[in-house]
């Protein structure tokens, strides 16, 4: 990108004021996206973001900067306004030799997106249109989407770090209506992952479609949800979103630290069941929250969050980490090179339990099986939740008996973790399809197995 040299008098120029640690972050972001808007071609958006921002710490004060102009002059023009919020005379930081670091994690794509043309793209989100109302007269709307990311990074400060790391991201959606009468369902799908275009070896994003319209199809004729307290079966998969919102976001450092979360001062304490272990980890391949450093230049970790119930670690960044006189987790991210970065999960999810899924089921004697859960409104950081229930089982003498439509799952998310009584052995991950809002995008996976909660607040349509 720039060499070292210019780097090394942006940091120096970070400095200058007697600041304790500058960071330079750089970024290049290329990016396609295709909308299908009920069979028209309604947006195709290319874009190119570059740009980078420096911050400097005077203790745990940080200031940032940043500038869409990749040049030595601006950059430390950056590094000028940056340095100008706090000044230490008596603080005379040198900035060590620039080492470029190590990881265990490698990005690497077979096939890169140009091997494609956009003509090509656009005709997969046609079949995937065509497919869908062909499934059934019932379908009243389609829409499907593409979007194909290269973000590349380069993260540097004056403790050494010369980080660098490359991530593409390849992902469909899709989005049907089915309508009979004046009653109308709809559902939502998914499918992606940080992959170039050998994804298509073994991944079709047409076959989702006819899935997505089963379920909007299923959901007309089901009868309305069941209100009340009572056993939830949760899916496996992205049945962990629930897990993710609810939970992992109580375990952000941020919100640690700030005394906002449920989990302050609980590591060591009992959380969850014995048999509840769960992780965040930013080393899987192929993953949406997967990276070879996160945006603060720390290699990424597969962090123990819960081992056998007990709450063993939070996900820090940098700032936290300084403040509380630690090291980071490796979970320091930020949207863009506009934002400064702060502590947000990767890869999290529950580990595989001793339940065999079906057993789960049976156990139930009248109860709610959320088979693909939907938008959720949390308090992140609290973890009170209201989460949609896309598509819900009664289950009956542990039986799935009849669908069911409306229902909402409502409660607070580390007490319905203390809850669970049962967990699966059929962990699985996502689709690729998981999207975390703080304040800024992330992309993450989420994941568990069949997980049950012996007692749930259902909720009906609102
Ligand atoms: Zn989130």
């Amino acid at each position: 990108m720039l060499p070292t040299e210019s780097i090394r008098r942006v940091l120096d120029a970070g400095l200058a004021k007697g600041a304790d640690l500058a960071e330079v972050y750089l970024e290049n972001k290329e990016s396609l996206s295709l909308i299908l808007d009920e069979g028209r071609l309604e947006k195709a958006t290319q874009g190119n973001d570059i740009g980078g921002g420096v911050r400097v710490f005077y203790g745990n004060n940080a200031a940032y900067a940043y500038t869409d102009d990749l040049t030595q002059e601006s950059l430390i023009e950056a590094a000028g306004v940056a340095a100008a919020a706090g000044e230490n005379a008596n603080n005379a930081q040198v900035c060590a030799d620039l080492t470029k670091g190590e990881s265990r994690v490698e990005s690497r794509i077979e096939r890169p997106f140009e091997q494609m043309s956009t003509q090509d793209k656009a005709g997969i989100l046609r079949k995937m249109d065509e497919v869908t109302r062909r499934h059934s007269p019932h379908i009243v709307s389609v829409q499907c989407g593409y979007t194909e990311t290269r973000r590349r990074v380069w993260v540097y400060n004056t403790e050494g770090v010369w980080a660098e790391d490359d991530r593409s991201f390849l992902e469909f959606q899709g989005q049907v209506a089915a309508q009979k009468g004046d009653v109308r369902q709809s559902s939502a799908t998914g499918i992606g992952g940080q992959v170039g275009l050998e994804f298509f070896d073994d991944r079709d994003p047409v076959q989702m479609m006819p899935e997505a319209a089963d379920t909007a199809l299923l959901m007309l004729d089901a009868r309305p949800a069941p209100a009340g307290e009572m056993p939830v079966v949760i899916t496996n998969g992205w049945g962990g979103v629930l897990f993710h919102e609810a939970c992992g976001h109580c375990m952000e450092a941020d919100f640690i630290t700030k005394g906002a979360s449920a989990y302050t001062g609980l590591v060591g304490e009992k959380v969850g069941p014995d048999f509840l272990t769960a992780y965040d980890d930013g080393t899987i391949p192929g993953r949406r929250g997967t990276m070879r450093f996160d945006d603060e230049g720390v290699p990424t970790n597969r962090t123990v969050l819960i081992e056998d119930g007990i709450l063993k670690e939070y996900m820090w960044d940098l700032t936290e980490a300084r403040r509380a006189g630690r090291a980071s987790t490796g979970n320091g991210r930020r949207q863009s090179f506009r934002a400064m970065p702060m502590p947000r999960m990767t890869n999290t999810y529950i580990d595989a339990g001793p339940h065999d899924p079906e057993e789960i089921i049976r156990s139930v004697e009248k109860g709610l099986y959320a088979k693909r859960l939907g938008g959720g409104q949390v308090e992140i950081g609290r973890g009170d939740y209201v989460f949609t229930v896309t598509e819900g089982w009664l289950i009956e003498d542990g039986k799935l008996t009849a669908p069911v439509r409306g229902a909402t799952l409502v409660g607070n998310g580390p007490e319905t973790l203390r809850q669970i009584d049962m967990i699966g052995t059929d962990m699985s991950l996502d689709p690729g399809r998981g999207m975390c809002g703080k304040g800024q995008w992330a992309r993450v996976s989420v994941g568990q197995p069949t997980v049950r909660v012996p007692k749930l607040t259902v909720g009906g349509t609102e």
